[in-house]
C-alpha cells in the first residue's frame, strides 16, 4: 500500500522539500498550512501525489477535525510547521506583551506538533515514523523560539518511549541555517547571513534538501532501531559527541 506521509507546513522551504522528497518515492503526501494560495501553489508545483489541507496545527478543533476527516493510516508524520514568531511582533513592553510573545512561540514550535501527533497516533500505522523539526536554537539559546523547540526535544522522548511497542519512531531534526527558506522573513542581512556560513564547518548554508533526506532517511526501514533522538544537520556549527 502507498504510504500516507503528513506533512504540517508544506507549503515552503523545509516542508516543501520534505513533501517533494516523498512524493518523489511514489507516497501519497498531504501538506498543510495556514495560506490556501500557497500550498496549492505548491501541490501543483511537485510532481506526484501531493493534496493540500489548509490547517492551522495549534487549533486543537480543526486539528480533530482534520484526523478524523482526511486520515485512517498514517506512515509518516512530519511536524515541521513552525518559526520564531517574534520576528513578527515589536518586542514587548509589559508583561501581558511578553507572556503572549512566549504563547506564540509554544503554541508555534511545541503544541502544534504536540496536537497533530496526538490526534493521529490512534490510527497511525505500525512501525511509522514520526520525525519533528526542532533547532539548533534549542542548544544555543534563543529566547522562547529556543525553549519551544527544547521542549519539542524533551516532549520527543517521552513520545518515543510510548509509541516503541507499536514499531513507530518519534525523533527530532535539529536544523543549522537553512537557506530559502520564510524563516527570517526578508530581515537576514547580508552580514549575518556569512556570519551563518562562516559558523559552520562546512562553510556553506544548508538547504532543505538536505533536512530532507535525513528526514527520508529517519522514516525509512534503515533506520527502525533510531528512536528518542535529535539528529543536527547543521554543517558542524554547534557540535555533539
Ligand atoms: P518557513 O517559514 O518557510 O516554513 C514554515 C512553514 O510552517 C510555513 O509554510 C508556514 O505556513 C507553516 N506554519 C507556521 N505556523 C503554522 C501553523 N500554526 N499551522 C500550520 N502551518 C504553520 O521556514 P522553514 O522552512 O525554515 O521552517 C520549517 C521548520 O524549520 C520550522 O519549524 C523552523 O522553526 C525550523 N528551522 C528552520 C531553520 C532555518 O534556518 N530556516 C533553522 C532551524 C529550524 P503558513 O504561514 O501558511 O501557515
Amino acid at each position: 500500500m502507498r504510504p500516507t506521509v503528513i506533512v504540517t507546513g508544506g507549503g515552503t522551504g523545509i516542508g516543501r522539500a520534505v513533501a517533494a522528497r516523498f512524493a518523489a518515492d511514489d507516497a501519497e503526501v498531504i501538506i498543510t498550512g495556514r495560506r490556501a494560495e500557497v500550498l496549492a501553489r505548491t501541490a501543483d508545483q511537485i510532481e506526484g501525489k501531493v493534496r493540500a489541507v489548509e490547517l492551522d496545527c495549534t487549533e486543537p478543533r480543526t486539528v480533530q477535525q482534520f484526523a478524523d476527516r482526511e486520515i485512517t493510516r498514517t506512515t509518516v508524520l512530519v511536524n515541521n510547521a513552525g518559526g520564531n514568531t517574534d520576528f513578527d511582533r515589536t518586542t514587548p513592553g509589559d508583561l501581558p506583551q511578553l507572556a503572549a510573545a512566549w504563547r506564540q512561540n509554544l503554541e508555534s514550535n511545541l503544541i502544534s506538533a504536540v496536537l497533530m501527533t496526538e490526534a493521529l497516533l490512534p490510527t497511525m500505522a505500525e512501525g511509522a515514523s514520526i520525525v519533528s523539526i526542532g533547532s539548533i536554537a534549542a542548544d544555543k539559546g534563543a529566547g522562547s523560539y529556543g525553549a519551544a523547540k527544547a521542549g519539542l526535544a524533551s516532549w520527543n522522548i517521552d513520545l518515543a518511549r510510548r509509541v516503541g511497542t507499536r514499531g513507530i519512531t518519534a525523533n527530532v531534526v535539529s536544523p543549522g541555517y537553512i537557506a530559502d527558506t520564510e524563516f527570517f522573513r526578508d530581515a537576514l542581512t547580508d552580514d549575518r547571513k556569512a556570519g551563518l556560513i562562516e559558523a559552520a564547518m562546512t562553510k556553506r548554508a544548508g538547504d532543505p534538501t538536505d533536512i530532507a533526506e535525513t528526514v527520508a532517511f529517519l522514516a525509512s526501514p534503515a533506520a527502525r532501531q533510531i528512536t528518542a533522538q535529535t539528529l543536527a544537520v547543521n554543517g558542524g556549527e554547534w557540535p555533539t559527541r
